[in-house]
């Protein structure tokens, strides 16, 4: 049996999701080890946990080391079963690890399937519900993959107890994605969310924001929502012609409005200054739909470490060689 180290290069969660993806897709059983050695708290929390019966679920899989905490899981994939699917964290992970982990399996399947997520939607360290809306799907719909989704309610962390949904249509036109330039820039646009904080740190996190972009005041937009528990997240987004990029931090307590906004403004401005199309956390959740679809290219900024080793657990599991060239010194290319 197939065996991946989960310790290897970044040693974190993104091993194990995308191990149980390409087991699914690919049909091959796996024995992951070592599952996360490389954070605090090893092994698998809750959001992991939700990965592996969500998986479990959806393709009728004998699994092993089903516990919080477990540093060894033998996951044996059987067919994929599309279908409807109700998949409940338990705690305020992230509901969109949770869909990327299944997303693929159900969309190469032969039917539709509708997911309904529950936990957190908007959390730190993970794509929101927003990126994958905005940033993520739109993307992937370049490579043929159709998916819908709807925000029923916001869940921040670390209360949780948000829901969405999606619909997954089966793949049928499979195409490579071709991007090696994000075209014109058409739009720039700031978008404040909160949940039951005080009103004056969206306006101080816009003030930042118009301070340093000087964007006009129409494109800096705020919104109140209703929440199991307090957040805010601030998402900077950059529309051009064949792309659009979605940048979002997380406000933490201990951080002063105008730093959260400060880190979003510094990550757009490299990008900006990139001139590439594919933005850092992008680039890692893209090469799995096109090594799964029909390959392509696309520039981005220098490769993280998730980037790194997802390529190098694909290669594991399917012996398919994603390569990463350095064009100058802010683009990279990225080819399947
Ligand atoms: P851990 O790091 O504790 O193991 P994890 O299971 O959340 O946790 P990671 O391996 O760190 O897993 O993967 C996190 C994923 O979230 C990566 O795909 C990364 O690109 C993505 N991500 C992190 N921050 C953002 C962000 N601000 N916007 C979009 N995506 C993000």
């Amino acid at each position: 049996m197939l065996v991946i180290d989960g310790s290897q290069g970044e040693g974190g969660g993104q091993i194990f999701r995308s191990s149980l993806t390409l087991s699914m897709c690919l049909q091959k059983p796996v024995r992951i080890t070592n599952i996360r050695a490389g954070r605090s708290r090893p092994g698998l929390l809750r959001q992991h946990l939700a990965c592996l019966r969500a998986g479990r679920d959806i393709c009728d899989a004998e699994i092993s080391g089903d516990e919080l905490g477990s540093a060894e899981v033998v996951f044996k994939p059987g067919r994929v079963r599309p279908g409807e699917y109700r998949f409940a964290i338990g705690s305020a992970g992230s509901t969109s690890l949770v869909f990327q982990t299944i997303l693929l399996p159900l969309l190469l399947s032969d039917a539709a399937s509708e997911v309904c997520l529950e936990g957190g939607t908007h959390n730190p360290h993970a794509p929101s519900f927003d990126f994958i809306d905005r940033a993520f799907l739109p993307l992937v719909a370049q490579m043929g993959y159709r998916v819908a989704v709807e925000l029923e309610h916001f869940g921040f962390y670390p209360a949780g107890g948000g829901r969405w949904r999606a619909r997954i249509e089966p793949l049928q036109e499979p195409k490579p994605l071709d991007l090696p330039d994000r075209g014109a820039v058409l739009r720039e646009e700031a978008l404040v969310t909160s949940a039951h904080i005080p009103g004056h740190i969206a306006e101080r996190e816009l003030q930042k924001i118009h301070d340093k972009c000087h964007w006009p005041q129409e494109n800096l937009c705020r919104r109140e929502v209703d929440s199991a528990g307090p957040g805010n997240i601030v998402s900077l987004r950059v529309v051009s012609e064949h792309v659009a990029e979605v940048i979002e931090v997380v406000g933490e307590k201990q951080l002063s409005a105008e730093r959260v906004a400060g880190r979003a403004v510094r990550a757009l401005s490299q990008y900006l200054a990139a001139g590439v199309p594919v933005g850092e956390h992008l680039a890692d959740q893209i090469v799995l739909p096109m090594v799964l679809g029909k390959g392509g290219c696309f520039r981005t900024l220098k490769p993280s470490q998730h980037l790194l080793t997802n390529i190098d657990v694909i290669r594991q599991f399917s012996g398919i060689e994603v390569k990463v060239q350095r064009e100058n010194g802010l683009a990279w290319s990225v080819s399947v």
